[in-house]
């Protein structure tokens, strides 16, 4: 077993192995697919983002993609499109366990937000107290936590009980599979992001899914302030359109993400074979029909089991230059942003927060580093004594 470098061991990784290195393709793929709109003088939402657009709807099998300047404008104009259409008359529902940007999209429409636990296992909005939560709510929005589908069609199926629409944070998703069917057809709209942390990256930039026309024919309104062409603007929009530049970047992303998201599987199973065989540490549980994207792999750690804690895995880990995130503490509901606003007890959330933490998963990840890695959570849960 390694000494650890917490206890004075040398340090495994002394040039450190970084969280994420964004899958940014090569840059002569990205200047060629530029050029034709660069030497046009088209520099924002022309040619280029057209093609994405296009080419996103045929591969999602979707209606309408609307290509947009972040995920976060895309989540606020969705909510502020289905709002304007009398189609969200109260609070969203929405898991605490996520990313600030989506229920920060929703108190930018002035909707309350009304939060639920997440699941233990799979981290995912736990649709058992969804239920208990539907009286008076106006919509539910449910992120893909780290890339695997939140069983989308569940989701669905209890916003149509409740008569109320149902938008997904897909944030993560891109390239996953529910049982088979691409993310991106679930809900009124599911919204991408091509952040560089996300599988599909260009620079920045969100993508909007939906088969509603009357929703993407607003987004495509809202993200040009409302202005229909003839600068007698409809209503209140912004400018939340992309770049031709960002969309030949995701352009570029986009024929390499079949290769890269196999990548990020593969070695998440590596992960995953080792991770299980460790006392007290689990996986995030991913329905079987189910392909994540791996946007995160994220463990989480039972400090019974394990012999420590989360935070004290994580010590351990930064000393031997392995960089992870907390990925979501604090939850939510417990940002200074939202407490006031929406408090809420969810004990349930606040135990997996305080437990999970995301390792380090892209593509350039070699099996040796993974297989090390592994090695070196394991003799934490077995030096567990001497750390105490
Ligand atoms: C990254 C992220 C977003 C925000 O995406 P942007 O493109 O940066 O606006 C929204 N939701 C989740 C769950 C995210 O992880």
């Amino acid at each position: 077993m390694k000494k650890l470098a917490v206890l004075g061991g040398e340090k495994s990784f002394p040039d450190g192995v970084a969280f994420v290195r964004p899958p940014a393709p090569p840059l002569e793929e990205v200047v060629a697919r530029l050029a034709p709109s660069y030497s046009q003088g088209s520099l924002t939402n022309g040619p280029l983002v057209r093609e994405l657009e296009d080419s996103v709807a045929e591969r999602l099998g979707v209606r309408n993609v609307v290509a947009v300047s972040s995920c976060t404008t895309g989540l606020m104009l969705s909510v502020a499109g289905l709002a304007q259409f009398g189609e969200i008359n109260g609070p969203v529902i929405m898991p605490s366990f996520t990313f600030s940007a989506g229920p920060h999209a929703v108190a930018w429409s002035n909707l309350g937000v009304r939060f639920v636990e997440c699941d233990p296992l799979s981290f995912q909005i736990d649709l058992a107290h969804t239920s208990m939560h539907l009286e008076g709510a106006g919509a539910i929005m449910a992120t893909h936590i780290f890339g695997a589908p939140c069983r989308p069609e569940q989701v669905e199926a209890m916003g149509k009980s409740a008569g109320i629409p149902v938008l997904f944070d897909a944030a993560h998703g891109f390239g996953a599979l529910r049982n088979g069917r691409p993310l991106g057809g679930f809900g009124e709209v599911e919204v991408f992001s091509m952040t560089p942390t996300k599988p599909l990256v260009a620079g920045e930039g969100g993508l909007v899914c939906t088969d509603r026309d009357d929703l993407a024919e607003y987004l495509r309104l809202a993200r040009e302030y409302g202005n229909p062409g003839n600068y007698n603007t409809r209503f209140i929009g912004l400018n939340g359109r992309l770049s031709e530049m960002h969309a030949a970047i995701a352009l570029a992303s986009i024929s390499h993400i079949d290769e890269h998201l196999e990548t990020r599987r593969r070695l998440a199973g590596r992960y995953a074979d080792g991770i299980l065989a460790i006392p007290g540490v689990r996986t995030q549980a991913v329905d079987s029909e189910d392909l994540s994207t791996y946007k995160d792999f994220t463990i989480a750690i039972d400090a019974g089991d394990f012999g420590v804690s989360r935070d004290q895995l994580v010590t351990a880990l930064s000393a031997e230059g392995i960089d992870t995130r907390n990925y979501f503490d604090p939850p939510v509901h417990r940002q200074d942003s939202h407490a006031l606003r929406s408090p809420s007890d969810l004990p349930v959330t606040d135990a997996v927060s305080k437990t999970v933490v995301s390792l380090p998963l892209y593509p350039a990840l070699t099996d040796d580093v993974v297989d090390q890695i592994v090695e070196i959570i394991a003799s934490v849960g077995q030096s567990a004594e001497s750390l105490l």
